[in-house]
């Protein structure tokens, strides 16, 4: 079997340092926040390139704090894309502002920057870009458009620790940048857990208060806040596993590089790495058209597959409200109806790689000659 990650194989590379982190945390008693919370913000940090991380529960609430510390609440828009996980689009919600959406890019897949100023109203208050798969958008345009209507940027980096655009760490691009450490997260926590950084004092200080009941210090409430603290075993484990994200990383990068000769000629359209990017493959993607049968002609060898995502968030029924239609983004769409996540995770061998690649290739040769 090649699964489709090993999040087993990586915590049992780390089981030794993982067990002495835990013992800390449990010697010390810090729980909720604490010393190991505060080292690993300072060290996550340093690694976007940003001056302040602020450690919160999800990365969800990552981005519910950094919208309300931008100021963004009812009657307020936030432009971002349709070709994302749905959290979000929660976390817009979540503030009482509305989601507004402009189709994606069909080679990167991300946010395409020239619809960006149609959809921008006097009620338009930030733009959040997704570094889709582990790539970033196209942010030198986006802050460009930010900057002449005076809005927020925020990133959602959710996907992409490490990754760069034209050298610059992602997180410390755009006003904010928000992370999830959810086990399967390039970077992932035994657990839940998510992160904003910043390079913003004010942000900075505000997104400190709100995830931790909008204290000032202790009972000294100035503002109305949340119980999104990171737990103290979080930041312990995710301190070791920080350790090892760059080997990870080119790990992944180079079996993107394997997978793309490999399938180069071949009728799949393997992802474009565009050349403002340093991509960090959390999610290896091609495209083609029988999709749904070459998903299934893979299981049946055992090979597992993901789809990212099989709906986009405009034709979701949870957010019919937002008057949006099938033809409304047809380039997300298309991309939803054709794309396939191949095994990627940084233990892959390259045996499995050729083993996938062949399997695929088999499917296509079935394909062709159906009575074969
Ligand atoms: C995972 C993810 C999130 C949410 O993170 P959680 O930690 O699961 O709350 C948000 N945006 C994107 C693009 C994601 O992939």
């Amino acid at each position: 079997m090649i699964p489709f990650m090993d999040i087993k194989a990586q915590v049992n590379a780390l089981r030794p340092e993982i067990d002495v982190a835990i013992a800390r945390v449990l010697e010390s008693s810090q729980f909720v926040l604490g010393e190991e919370v505060a080292a690993f913000e300072e060290e996550f940090a340093a690694y976007c390139s940003g001056r302040y991380g602020i450690g919160v529960n999800s990365g969800t609430s990552a981005l519910h704090v950094a919208l309300l510390a931008a100021g963004i609440g009812t009657g307020d828009e936030v432009i971002t894309v349709p070709l994302t996980f749905v959290a979000t689009v929660a976390s817009i919600e979540l503030t009482k502002a509305r989601p507004v959406f402009v189709d994606v890019d069909p080679h990167s897949l991300t946010m395409d920057v020239h619809q960006l100023e149609s959809v921008i109203t006097p009620r338009t208050k930030a733009i959040l870009p997704v570094h889709l798969h582990g790539q970033t958008a196209d942010m030198d345009p986006i802050l460009e458009v930010a900057r002449r209507h005076n809005l927020v940027v925020i990133e959602d980096a959710a996907q992409a620790h490490g990754a760069e655009y034209k050298g610059r760490r992602v997180g410390s691009i755009g006003d904010m940048g928000c992370f999830s450490f959810y086990p399967g997260k390039n970077l992932g926590a035994c657990g839940e857990g998510g992160m904003v950084v910043t390079n913003n004092t004010d942000y900075a200080r505000t997104i400190r208060m709100l995830r931790d009941w909008g204290q000032e210090r202790k009972y000294h409430h100035v503002l109305k806040g949340y119980n999104y603290r990171m737990d103290g075993f979080q930041g312990a484990i995710l301190r070791v596993k920080l350790r090892k994200l760059e080997a990870w990383t080119e790990a992944r990068r180079a079996h993107a590089a394997h997978y793309n000769k490999l399938l180069s000629g071949s009728n799949v359209v393997t992802p474009a790495e565009m050349p403002y990017a340093r991509h960090v493959y959390h999610v290896y993607a091609i495209r083609m058209g029988e999709r749904n049968q070459l998903q299934q002609a893979l299981q049946a060898k055992a090979i597992q597959t993901g789809i990212h995502y099989p709906i986009p968030v405009h034709l979701l029924e949870a957010y019919t409200d937002l008057g949006y239609r099938p033809g409304s983004f047809p380039q997300a769409e298309s991309a939803t109806n054709e794309v396939l996540s191949l095994p990627m995770y940084p233990e892959l061998t390259i045996s499995a790689i050729e083993q996938v690649v062949e399997s695929v290739g088999d499917f296509h040769r079935r394909v062709e000659r159906p009575c074969f």
